[in-house]
This record gives C-alpha cells, structure tokens and sequence, in this order.
C-alpha cells in the first residue's frame, strides 16, 4: 500500500496537483474551521507544514505541481470563508512562498525524510523551522494589513511563531519516525512495555496537571517527567509524537473552556499560544535526550555491525587460508610475519612448531639457508621484493628447497605496509615444462640436441665469437650409404646406426664440443677454436675411421661411411647461417670427391660453387629464351668426296659470354637435369633445317645428334619421337660409348630396339675411349661405330696406335657395323684411316662445326673437294 501511495503521488503532476490541492485544503479548512468557531483562536496553521511533508516525500520534481494545487486550495479556502479578494491573494502567496523556503531549506541542509535522529540534526531542524517561515510572515501581515488594518509587528510576529510551532508539530514526529531515522523498530513485547509505559505517563501527567492547575502553574511543566522517561525508553519518535499529541489535545482542551488558561488574564487567543510555547519549552529538552541518545544507539549498532561483520570476515578468512591449496604469508612494514597459513609452513618444509607472529623475514630466510631451503642472498631478495612492491607491482620468485622441490611466489604490497605473498608448490609443473622444452630440443632417437636446438647454440657462440673473440668451427657429418642400410636391412638397424653414430660422435668430440643430428643421416660437429685449427682434420680423421668400422646388428655386419665438410670463421666474422652453408659446401665437395673422407671449406671452393650456382640459374633461363642453337659439322665420305651427313652440336648463345660450347655448360646441365630438354631442342632444331634445307635443294641427307643417357631413359622419349614423324634413315643417334653398355639395362636396350624401330640408326660416339666389351657391342648392335678423336689425332705418329684403329675397323667390319672417324685435322690422316678401311671422316681438316648459314654456303662452294 505504501508503495503504490507513493507511486500514485509522485508519478505524475496531475496526482501531485490534486494531492496538494487536498491536503492543504484539508489542514487549511479545519484550522481556519476552528479559528473562526472559537472566536479568532487561532490554535495552529497546520496546512503549510502538512505540505512541506509532501514535498520532502515527492522530491523536487513536481514543485510547481505541488505549489499550483496549494495556491489554489488555498484561494478557494479564502473564498468560501468570504474573505475579501486581497486576502485571496495574499495570503496563497504567503503561505507559497512559506513552504517554498522551509521546504527548499530543509533540502538544502540535508534534512531529507531520513535525518533527524541526534542532536545536531536536531538543531539544524529547530534553527531551519526558526528562519525560514520570516518571509513568508512578513508577506502574509503585510496582506492582513492591507485587508483588515491589522498590527504589522503583532501579525507577523503571531504568524511567523505560528509556522514554527506548527512545523514542530506536525513535522518533528514526521520526520523522526523509527523508519525515517533508522532505529530498529520495537519487537510487539517492547511494543506492550511502551504502551504501559506511556499509560503510566499519562496518568501521572493527569495527575500532575491537577496539581499544577490547583496552583495555577503551566500544565506543560507536567509532562517534562513523563516525556523524559519516554524519552529515555522510547527515542525521538515517540517523544516527538507524544509531545504533538500533547499540545494538540491540550490548545483543544483549552480553547473549547474544558481547562483553564495558567495564565487567567490573558485572551483566549494569546493563552493558547502561551501554552504551546510553554509546551514545547517542555518538550524540546525531553527530545533532545532522545536524540543524543539514538545517535549513539546508532552508532553503537552501526559499530556492533561492523564488528560482527570483521569477526565474520576473520572467520572466513581463517577457513580460506586452512582450505587454500596455496601457501600464504603475510609480512608487514617492519618486514615480520603477521599472518600465515599451515600450507606456507609445509610448502617451505618449515617447522611448523617454530613459526610464530612477528618473526623477522630475515630471520626465516636465514635459517631456510641454513637447512639447504634457499639459495642465494636473504637480503637481496628482501631488497627486490620492497623494490617491486613500492613500485606497486608484485614480485614474483622462485625458491628451489634442497628435496628439490621448487615454490613459486607472489608478493603484493599490502595496503598497510608490507606485503601479502602466496606461494604454490610447481615442481610437477616445471618439470613438465623442463621435459616439454628437452623433447622440443632434442632428437628423440638419438638424443642429441636436434635442428632448433643446434642452430641455437650456433647463433649463441657466434655472437660469443664475435663479443671476445675466438673462433667456431663447424663439421658437417653425413652418413655414406645410409639409405642403403634402411633399403636393405630396414629401418630398425638404420636407426640401431644412427644411434651408434651419435655415440661414436660423441666419443670422439671434446666436452666442450656441441654435436647435434639436424637431419635424416646428417650430424653437426661445433667447436670452439682458440687458436690451432690443425686439430680438425685430426678429430675428422678419427671420426672417418672410427665410422668405417662395422657395427654388429642382428648377427650381421653393417658397413657404412661418413663424408664431413668443415667450415671455420674467427672473431667478428663468424656468422652462424654463413658458417652453416660453408662446412655444407665442403661437404659436397667431399661427397663428390668420392665419400669417406673431409673437405675443407675454402674461398676457391665457394667461387666454384658459386659460378656453378649462377650457371645453373643461367642455363635455365638461356633454355626459356631460346640462347641454345645448333651447329653443324659435315661428314664426309673420303671416297665418293661427297658430303653424307652432318653432326648435330650444341652451342650456347650466351647473351653476355658469346658463343659457349658444350664444355662450358654440358656438366652443370646434366647437374641440374637439363641436358634431355637440350637434346630436345637441338633434335627438333636440326629436323627444321633439314626439312628447310630440302627445300632449298641443299643436300644433307642425314644428321647425328648426340643423345644423352637420361634422354634414353625418358619414359616419354619414343611418344616424343613418334610425333616429331622423323623420315627413316635421315637421322642417327649418338650415344656415348662411356655410358651405357655393359650396364645390360634391360631398359636402355629396350628402348635402343624401339629406336631403332622408328627408323632412327644408332652410333656409338667416342669409341674406343670406354670399355664396351664386343659381346655387348654385338648385343646393341650399333649401325656406327664413331672413333674417338684422341685415338685418331696421334694415328700419324705412332704406329702401335695405327694399330689399334685398324683392329677396331675390322671388328666392325665382322660385326657388319660401319665406322667413322672424328678429329681428321689433316689429309695424312684421311689417307692413314683411308688405307685402313675407314672411308667416313668428320673433323677440322675439313670443316668445324658451323650455323645452318655457314653449312649451306660450305656445300654449295664444295670447299672439301679441294681439300
Ligand atoms: P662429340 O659428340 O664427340 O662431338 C665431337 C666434338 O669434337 C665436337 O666438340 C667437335 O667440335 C669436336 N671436333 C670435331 N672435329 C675435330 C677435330 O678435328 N679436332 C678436334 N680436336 N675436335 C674436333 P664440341 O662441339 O665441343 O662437343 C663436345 C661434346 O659435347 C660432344 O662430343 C658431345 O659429347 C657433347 N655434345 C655436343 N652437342 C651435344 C648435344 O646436343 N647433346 C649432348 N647430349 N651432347 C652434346
Ligand atoms: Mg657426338
Ligand atoms: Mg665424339
């Protein structure tokens, strides 16, 4: 009810309009009601002080609302009282501007609906009550005046003490109420007690004022006892209300003649004003009592819960430090321990028997020392932990115990001085992290430190290199033949190698050395270097030979190598990445030289490298641009004196280098995979001219061009060559005797066969400088046998080389395979091979190699006829 009271009041101006416009209406008609019956007595002006309630209710929000619905009420009151007009004015406006300035006083003070309730309150409230109705005095007798001529002084005097009775009256209790000044509210047994208690007062006060009357004495005096026990027993509000009650019931007494004025000449009208002055003279001490003594109540109760709260908190504290996982100490300004939990003895493997309040940090962390408990300077972690705590952020350490458990702490400055630690056990945790960061580190089956961790400690001694000078070297250790042993005896006995080699590294390098597996089969040697480096091919020495011994593994004999490349910088040059590169050149360079053995790494080496880097890169990019060109160079057949064919021959037009020939390029192109695209390009080439010569009437019936062994294993070489349509018997193949035979690949005969089939004739190039065995030469079954230009160049001059050539000749001839030879620089030798039974020749006496152009201007001159 209450709440939807207020709700309904102070929801909207209308309510409040209607609500003031009620009240005052009310409380104003019964005071002037009762006035004018009892001939002009005024008894109080209650209306005004009703509506500051209000107002003090509702807030100020609706102040206009509240004062329109007051002005009006009161005007109307006026009216129907048959006032004339000036009062109908006047006195509105008086009464406004009255309730106005206490209402808007009262705020100001803080005097709200919940503040009177001690004696400063209190004070402030009568002084308010006091000032604030003069204006509205003033305004209200000028009005009286003007209307009625009536006594400015006496009427504004009369009017001004009127409110302030009134407001004591009315708003004392009201705002004194248990709710509003926040004394508990009585239990019903309390309630039973103050009923008796004010019965008894009322008795005794009726008593007293029979006394008093047949003395003819004021009646208030009567009841200071009464309203002081009340007082005493009861608090503000019912001395408040009592007091009310007490002047209301008697000014009524009074005025309607039921009891005799104290003071017998007065009139009625200043009698009963006397009384309620003397009244509340009466009153006000008795309140004031209450007021000191609630305040105190007050306080006393608000103390009484604070400290049940604190006795709360310091139980709950107590439970949270017992049940904590976490150790927690507390130390204060003068660094001594106030507050501990038993976690923080045991966690610190402390006696518990021996902690006490106010043991000095000092002292604990010296005895913790003394037991093995901590390590390192008591006073320097006293300073490190006032140094981050004063700085308001917390510290945090860690203290390893001689079980070798190890206790994290937090220490966070207390507000009060010190600091509030806590500290939990992180053994398990840190060695997970520790095993966690090992396994990220190192090879799980050797248990070397693997790739990250090595690359790590590269950097590091580089950078310890470059700071105090001193050298790091480095040696790259690849296993030879290592797939062979995972092929062949499979992966458990190459992992039982791998772990054997670690071991064998590890044997042989120095303590200080660093040796990690950064690979497959690969391993990595870092050494400081003070000041010799000869050491280093001794250690790789040892290493070479201890790894060429065989390892037993399952009743077998493993067998494997090792290549090393070394590397080596000093001082402020050692790069780790640089370094890393170098001992991998050198290590290619010792795998090519043939394994099993170290190379060092050198400028020459790294010029080498690098130039065959650059070559690479330029092959491939002269392949895209079309630089790879073919020359030709004719073949010619001694007898007829007629040009048979021509040799197909790359050259290189090298954008920057000029012409290059085969020499320069045909090895690092095999390196990187490209002489079967070359051979590629130079076949379609000389398909072209030789279709382009056709035309034009030149006459070159056949070309070789030379063949690579990674051409003859491509598995789309012959779908290739079926869709170049090659016109039978025009082209040969050159392969080079060095490769192939013998190797009796099934593969590479297979193809030959197939080649052959497409009508493309075969020549073994460079004859005579290889070891073909003439079984196999009987199973290849070439149609040319090409005579390398070493045997023939020296056929002048010595004879035991004539010799040989003209076996050769005659085991082709029985075989039924022709010959040709290369390198004819001279006449002398066309008649030497001429009488030896080769007809066919190819070489500088004649012509070299020459472009397309230059070809046809040659047979058209028919130039080696003259030779
Ligand atoms: P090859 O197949 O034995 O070619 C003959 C080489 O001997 C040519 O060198 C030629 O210029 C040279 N020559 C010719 N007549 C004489 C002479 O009277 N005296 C001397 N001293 N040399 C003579 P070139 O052009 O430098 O080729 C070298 C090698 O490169 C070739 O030897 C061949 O094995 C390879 N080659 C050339 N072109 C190609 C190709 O397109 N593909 C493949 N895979 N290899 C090629
Ligand atoms: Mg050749
Ligand atoms: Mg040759």
């Amino acid at each position: 009810v209450k709440r939807n009271l207020k709700q309904i009041i102070s929801s909207d101006p209308i309510s409040v309009f209607v609500t003031a416009f009620l009240l005052f209406g009310v409380c104003a008609f019964s005071g002037i009601f009762l006035s004018r019956a009892l001939n002009e007595a005024a008894i109080f002006w209650p209306a005004n002080a009703a509506i500051v309630w209000l107002g003090l209710y509702i807030g100020y929000r609706y102040l206009p609302a509240l004062l329109s619905g007051v002005l009006l009420s009161n005007a109307l009151m006026q009216i129907v009282f048959g006032d004339p007009a000036a009062v109908a004015v006047g006195l509105p406006l008086a009464n406004a501007v009255g309730i106005t300035t206490l209402l808007l006083t009262l705020r100001f003070f803080g005097l709200g609906l919940r503040s009177i309730g001690d004696t400063g309150k209190a004070l402030l409230f009568f002084g308010v009550i006091c000032i604030a109705p003069l204006p509205a005095a003033l305004i209200g007798a000028e009005t009286l005046q003007l209307a009625f001529s009536a006594p400015l002084a006496t009427t504004a005097l009369h009017w001004w003490a009127g409110d302030v009775v009134s407001s004591i009256i009315i708003l004392l209790p009201l705002l004194s109420a248990p709710r509003i000044a926040r004394v508990s509210t009585p239990s019903a047994t309390r309630r039973r007690v103050a009923a008796f208690e004010i019965l008894a007062g009322v008795v005794l006060s009726a008593a007293g004022f029979i006394v008093l009357n047949a003395f003819g004495l004021p009646y208030s005096a009567g009841i200071i006892i009464p309203l002081l026990w009340v007082a005493l027993r009861e608090g503000v509000f019912l001395t408040a209300l009592a007091g009310s009650i007490f002047i209301i019931f008697a000014s009524v007494l009074l005025a309607f003649d039921l009891m005799h004025a104290a003071n017998a000449e007065l009139p009625l009208e200043e009698a009963i004003f006397e009384l309620q002055i003397m009244s509340l003279l009466s009153i006000l001490p008795a309140y004031f009592i209450a007021a000191s003594i609630n305040a105190r109540n007050v306080a006393y109760i608000n103390l009484a819960a604070k400290e049940k709260l604190a006795v709360q908190k310091a139980a709950e504290l107590e439970v949270t430090l017992a049940n904590m996982n976490q150790g927690m100490s507390c130390f204060d300004k003068d660094h001594r321990l106030t507050v501990w939990n038993r976690q923080y003895a045991e966690m610190f493997e402390m006696d518990l028997e021996k902690v006490s309040t106010g043991m000095a940090f000092l002292d604990i962390l010296e005895t913790q020392k003394r037991n093995g408990n901590f390590e390192g300077d008591p006073r320097d972690l006293l300073s490190k932990i006032l140094e981050k705590t004063g700085a308001g952020e917390s510290h945090r350490s860690e203290t390893k115990l001689a079980s070798g458990r190890i206790i994290f702490s937090v220490h966070t400055a207390n507000p009060n001085g010190g600091w509030i630690a806590t500290h939990a056990d992180v053994t398990e945790k840190r060695n997970i992290e520790q095993s966690i960061a090992h396994d990220a580190m190192h090879d799980a089956l050797t248990g070397l430190p693997n790739r990250r961790y090595h690359e790590q400690e590269l950097t590091e001694r580089a950078a310890k290199c470059q700071e105090e000078g001193g050298g790091v070297a480095l040696l790259h250790v690849d296993l030879d033949r290592f797939k062979n042993i995972n092929d062949t005896l499979g992966h458990d006995a190459g992992d039982a190698m791998l772990v054997h080699a670690a071991q064998v590294l590890k044997s042989i390098v120095r303590q200080t050395d660093f040796v990690a597996r950064v690979g497959g089969d690969e391993f990595v040697v870092i050494c400081d270097i003070k000041n010799n480096t000869e050491f280093l091919s001794a250690v790789a020495d040892r290493i070479i030979a201890k790894m060429q011994e065989p390892v037993p593994y399952k009743g077998q004999l493993c067998r494997f190598g090792v290549s090393i490349g070394i590397a080596l910088q000093k001082g402020k040059k050692v790069d780790g990445k640089q370094l890393l590169i170098n001992a991998d050149i050198a290590l290619y360079r010792a795998k090519s030289n043939g394994r099993g053995c170290y190379e060092h790494f050198t400028t020459e080496l790294h010029t080498e490298v690098m130039t065959h880097k650059q070559l690479s890169d330029e092959i491939l990019v002269g392949i895209e641009r079309g630089e790879f060109i073919v020359h030709y160079q004719p073949q010619i057949n001694a007898r007829t004196n007629k040009i048979f064919g021509v040799e197909a021959l790359v050259r290189w037009q090298h954008p920057k280098r000029g012409l290059l020939g085969p020499d320069k390029f045909i090895d690092i192109a095999e390196d990187i995979d490209q002489v079967a695209e070359i051979d590629r390009i130079v076949l379609s080439q000389t398909l072209r001219d030789m279709a382009d010569w056709k035309k034009r009437g030149v006459k070159v019936p056949h070309a070789s061009v030379n063949v690579s062994a990674r051409r003859l294993s491509d598995p789309n070489l012959l779908e290739n060559l079926k869709s170049l349509k090659i016109p039978r018997g025009t082209i040969s193949f050159e392969l080079r005797e060095s490769i192939y035979l013998d190797d009796e690949d099934d593969s590479v005969m297979w193809s030959i066969d197939q080649i052959k089939e497409l009508g493309i004739d075969i020549e073994l190039d460079d004859f005579g400088t290889g070891h073909t065995s003439i079984v196999s030469l009987h199973s290849v079954k070439p149609n040319k046998l090409k005579i390398d230009r070493r045997l023939i160049i020296p056929i002048i001059d010595d004879p035991s080389q004539l010799q040989i050539i003209k076996s050769v000749i005659d085991i082709a001839k029985a075989l039924g395979i022709e010959t040709i030879a290369e390198g004819v620089e001279t006449m002398e030798h066309t008649r030497v091979l001429m009488e030896a039974g080769c007809k066919m020749m190819q070489g500088f006496g004649y012509a070299g190699p020459m472009n397309a152009e230059d070809l046809e201007a040659y047979i058209n001159s028919e130039k080696w006829k003259a030779a």
